[in-house]
């Protein structure tokens, strides 16, 4: 089964006998009516395989598409004009951190504005569940179930997650006997549904695994075919190697390499892009299947202890602000790190975003050279007592990479959208910090900035990254495409008028242009309006 759907029959039926066969055959209308739940009607539609739109009705009936037809002579119990507008399958954000909030808003809006019906977590090497008999994603996804998400979640196992609990913080290589435990733990997390592994090779302790280690914990993915996905060992001068790394890794195990959040980063090493082609080309040649996402952003978002080298942050924060202050490491600290500041353009080209303790909330948004001027203080001096104060929990956006390498990216045919975002709400308790745009934005500012405005990509193309491309890539079968029997995930937008309004001054806007969402056939947003909640489940690989 790809998912733990409560609404199908024949699980209804298994599980509690006839009388719910009956119950459930009243809600999906097979025996006893002849209209559909739900039509929607003369909208262009965009099936997800890059096919142009055509004008067509989409009719669904319980959390399915029942019939796709340019016109569809059953009435809907409730019908959406959808004339001038694009029909799409729901898009799929193959690398999202939006369960980063979800308990505490599992309406996830932000994503639900965007017209993102599945996100992919378990990103950059870390996930919720482990693949132990304590931690299984089994009884995660049963989590994800009760919650009642906006959104489908999906989720990657983290290789960094394993090694944090079957090794710890520690700087050191792995046991044979520690292989093989966390090698069993991906292995479990796949059987109950995992789309894939994760690993975050620029932070602790995921970076301090090897390759040998990274293959051996990646061969679990190669008989399912489902992705290693890497946020790689590096993204700026060692790029090249990082790459062939990755590829090695994929090679090594027999499995599908997904690079995440593709990118050139320093100026210095914008023009790097054309060999990293090569050498995905030269791959793929070599039959290893690689394929990489992007956001459509010229800045990252990270942890500002992430300017400081892999070394000095071995063992976690405590070790890491010793090592600071202590006289044998803090020169060669306080060098590579001013390297790593020059390499992204200088102190303004960093902006903090989010900072725990109470008593910095002023620096909130403010690039860190005026930061520091603005309270008397050298830059790196101020950013190390951001640190201090917070335990190390300070975010940073680095404004760092090309607009023409992200469009090459995107555009390029390998290439999927990902948000790499966090999910959050304009109001209620996940309104805090001043994150990363993207969480509100990435969807529509690709349809809107990339499609419509520079025409990089061609709407059916742009949809085609949203929908199809990542669902095969993670084994989503029932998902990313808009065909009579699959999952009822479902966008509707104004390609004249889709437009992102976040911001990275002002983040907590949600986008404009999507009018229609609809997840597993719930309608969650209508005429651009919050409608039913609770529409999302755990989705898994099939
Ligand atoms: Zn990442």
């Amino acid at each position: 089964m790809p998912d733990n759907s409560p609404k199908s029959s024949r699980r209804s039926f298994v599980a509690t006998g006839a009388t719910a066969l009956l119950a459930a055959d009243i809600r999906t209308g097979t025996f006893f009516r002849r209209d559909h739940d739900l039509v929607i009607r003369n909208g262009i539609v965009f099936d997800g395989t890059g096919a142009e739109g055509r004008e067509m009705d989409v009719a669904i009936t319980g959390d399915r598409i029942v019939e796709i037809a340019p016109k569809v002579h059953a009435r809907g119990r409730e019908e959406i004009d959808a004339r001038g507008l694009a029909v799409a399958p729901g898009f799929i954000d193959i690398h999202s951190h939006g369960d980063s909030n979800m308990e505490s808003d599992p309406r996830v809006e932000s994503v639900i504005r965007q017209g993102v019906t599945t996100m992919v977590v378990g990103a950059d090497g870390s996930s919720r569940a482990n693949g132990s008999p304590e931690q299984s994603f089994a009884s995660w996804f049963a989590a994800v179930d009760a919650l009642k998400p906006g959104p489908n979640v999906a989720s990657m196992v983290g290789l960094g997650t394993l090694r944090e609990v079957v090794i710890g913080d520690m700087d050191r290589p792995a046991t044979a006997d520690e292989v093989s435990r966390m090698a069993a733990m991906v292995d479990s997390a796949l059987k109950d549904g995992a789309c894939g592994a994760s690993s975050g090779l620029e932070y602790t302790p995921g970076a301090f695994a090897s390759r040998d280690e990274l293959i051996a914990l990646s061969r679990p993915l190669a008989a399912r075919r489902l992705p290693y996905a890497t946020h790689m060992r590096n993204e700026d001068d060692r790029l090249m190697e990082a790459i062939e790394e990755s590829i090695a890794v994929a090679r090594g195990a027999g499995c599908p390499l997904q690079i995440s959040h593709l990118k050139t980063q320093g100026p210095r090493n914008w023009a790097k892009l054309d060999k990293v082609f090569l050498l995905i080309d030269a791959a793929r040649a070599a039959r290893t299947d690689v394929a990489f996402d992007r956001y459509p952003y010229v800045a990252y978002a990270t942890g500002l202890t992430n300017l400081f080298p892999v070394w000095s942050r071995d063992g976690g924060i405590d070790q890491f602000l010793a090592r600071v202050s202590d006289a044998a490491t803090a020169t060669r600290i306080h060098t590579e790190m001013l390297a790593k500041v020059e390499l992204i353009g200088g102190w303004d080209n960093v902006q903090l975003s989010g900072v725990k303790a109470v008593e910095d909330r002023d620096a909130e948004g403010k690039r860190l050279g005026a930061y520091a001027k603005s309270h008397a203080l050298d830059p790196y001096a101020a950013t190390i007592g951001l640190l201090t104060r917070s335990k190390g929990d300070v975010g940073m956006l680095g404004y760092a990479m090309s607009e023409d390498n992200l469009e090459h990216i995107l555009s390029h045919p390998l290439g999927m959208v990902c948000s790499d975002g966090g999910g959050f709400a304009i109001d209620g308790p996940t309104r805090r910090g001043s994150p990363h745009p993207r969480g509100a934005g990435t969807f529509p500012r690709v349809l809107g900035r990339y499609v419509r405005e520079r025409k990089v990509l061609t709407l059916a193309q742009a949809i085609k990254k949203m929908t199809s491309q990542p669902a095969a890539r993670i084994r989503l079968s029932d998902r990313g495409r808009l065909a009579a029997g699959l999952a009822a995930d479902v966008v509707v937008f104004d390609p004249s008028t889709v437009s992102d309004k976040a911001t990275f001054n002002a983040p907590f806007q949600y986008p404009v242009g999507i009018s229609v969402v609809i997840v597993n056939g719930v309608v969650a947003l209508r005429d651009g309006q919050r409608s039913a909640i609770g529409s999302g489940r755990g989705v898994k690989a099939s």
